[in-house]
């Protein structure tokens, strides 16, 4: 008889921050605004407690259902002058968290994109201590403010990344029968 459970990669579990991470790609898949596809989860006592993605307003338009952040746009960043429509994800799960009466205080957030300084603002003001983000984003006088926020002891953050190994066996549930083998 063939033991399906002798693999070794087959066996191995996401770490937390691999768990998180997924879920937060996973929400990035909502995303309605479609310069930025990023997803957020705020996680406290290895809890989700509210998630996001980036999108208009509740309610408004969906970019993808009228042609971009305006209509006739050829993408959603291509106007120089309109503002984009998008609530950052991480805002969104703040404002979830918020609506439902949820406290982030001593929360975690997994972000699929480093959060831009207006969203790490919130995200400090929310009480959040910590942030895990998988692709960088600030950069020149951005990251020195951001920096100067962690020398404070507001925040940390640190980059996570996905295991090879467990990105396949992600696809792979994805793509076939997740609980039952065919
Ligand atoms: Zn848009
Ligand atoms: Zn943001």
């Amino acid at each position: 008889m063939q033991d399906f459970c002798s693999s070794e990669e087959y066996n191995q579990r996401p770490t937390w921050d691999e768990y998180f991470l997924m879920l937060a790609k996973l929400a990035a898949t909502r995303s309605t605004c479609l310069a930025f596809p990023v997803g957020a989860v705020i996680v406290k006592n290895k809890q989700v407690v509210a998630t996001g993605y980036n999108g208009s307003p509740s309610g408004s338009a969906h970019c993808t259902t009228q042609g971009y952040c305006y209509p006739g746009l050829s993408s959603c960043d291509a106007s120089k002058i309109l503002p984009s429509r998008a609530v950052h994800a991480e805002a969104n799960a703040i404002a979830q968290a918020a609506k439902y009466g949820i406290s982030t205080e001593s929360a975690s957030i997994y972000v699929t994109l480093e959060p831009c300084l207006s969203c790490l603002k919130l995200i400090i003001s929310a009480g959040i201590k910590e942030v895990f983000y998988e692709t960088s984003f600030n950069s020149g006088e951005k990251a020195l403010v951001r920096d100067s926020f962690i020398k404070e002891g507001l925040v940390t953050i640190n980059q996570v990344q996905l295991s090879e190994a467990i990105a396949t066996k992600a696809a792979a549930s994805l793509l076939g029968s997740t609980s039952i083998s065919t």
